[in-house]
């Protein structure tokens, strides 16, 4: 499961390649888009909004006037969810994924080409109308609408739920994974099943949250802890039976869950007992 800033990186990587280019083809390989053509519409840009990805696109003839009727406006809704990806190829490029998992081919007149490989969520909706399938999120880590009050708010109305839950929903505060619930709850001493209440300084937390992301957008490889060398980029997450490097504890692995949310799987939380002592 990707981190807000690995999409980010698609987001960005797949803006450089397409935006300002007009589609020669389109091919979407989901039974409710089958009929879609969007050869001669013009990529206008590539923006991720949490977790999510955006590419919107202009109607042919529609890209150069200023008021741009919001119908000749549409946006390409993806998630990658647990497995999906997102290639930018040349003309002469290879497919990193076997073709069937493709569900979408965008190419531009140029041959540069975008494909998404098994996105869990696919969908078109028209520009205007993309409150529809993002307005549910919380404030984006790594957009402009960036709000920290407002995110520290949306945590604390549930005071008594799982911190490490509670980052991880992006309704409270859109980007945080697996990795940066488990690294956050490290650097500031809370166990991930300790509750909202619990955590002492929750506005240094949110802070901390915008900080790392942003910090590590633009880097080839992630890194929490600022040093440690080419493989100390973390405190605790992918470390679990390795001592901790504040206190030397072996960092312990357990799944955190919501029995609220059956169908949320039970994911991987790491944390040195010692630093991060279980709640009761
Ligand atoms: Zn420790």
């Amino acid at each position: 499961m990707p981190e807000g800033d690995d999409v980010w990186r698609v987001a960005a990587r797949m803006h450089a390649a397409l935006a300002g280019k007009r589609l020669a083809s389109s091919d979407f390989r989901v039974p409710s888009l089958a009929t879609l053509d969007l050869s001669g519409w013009t990529v206008l840009e590539v923006v991720s909004r949490g977790k999510h990805l955006l590419h919107r696109l202009a109607a042919p003839d529609s890209a150069d006037s200023d008021d741009g009727a919001t119908e000749a406006r549409i946006s390409i809704h993806s998630h990658l969810k647990m497995e999906g990806s997102w290639q930018v190829l040349g003309p002469s490029d290879r497919w990193h994924k076997p073709a069937h998992t493709a569900r979408v081919v965008l190419k531009a007149e140029d041959g540069v080409s975008a494909v998404g490989f098994s996105l869990g969520i696919l969908e078109v909706v028209p520009t205007a109308e993309e409150g529809h399938v993002v307005g549910h999120l919380g404030p984006d880590l790594l957009g402009a609408d960036w709000d920290p009050e407002l995110a520290e708010a949306n945590l604390r109305s549930r005071p008594d739920r799982a911190i490490g839950l509670a980052l991880l929903d992006q309704q409270n505060l859109a980007g945080i994974g697996n990795i940066y619930r488990s690294e956050l709850c490290f650097l500031f001493r809370v166990h991930p099943a300790a509750p909202v209440a619990a955590v002492a300084d929750l506005s240094g937390l949110v802070t901390t949250a915008h900080r790392l992301l942003e910090a590590n957008k633009a880097r080839p490889s992630r890194n929490t802890t600022g040093g440690y060398g080419p493989r100390g980029d973390s405190w605790v997450y992918g470390r679990a039976g390795q001592p901790c490097r504040r206190c030397r504890t072996r960092i312990e692995h357990a799944t955190l869950g919501e029995p609220a949310a059956a169908l949320q799987r039970e994911r991987d939380i790491c944390y040195c007992p010692s630093c991060q002592p279980p709640p009761g």
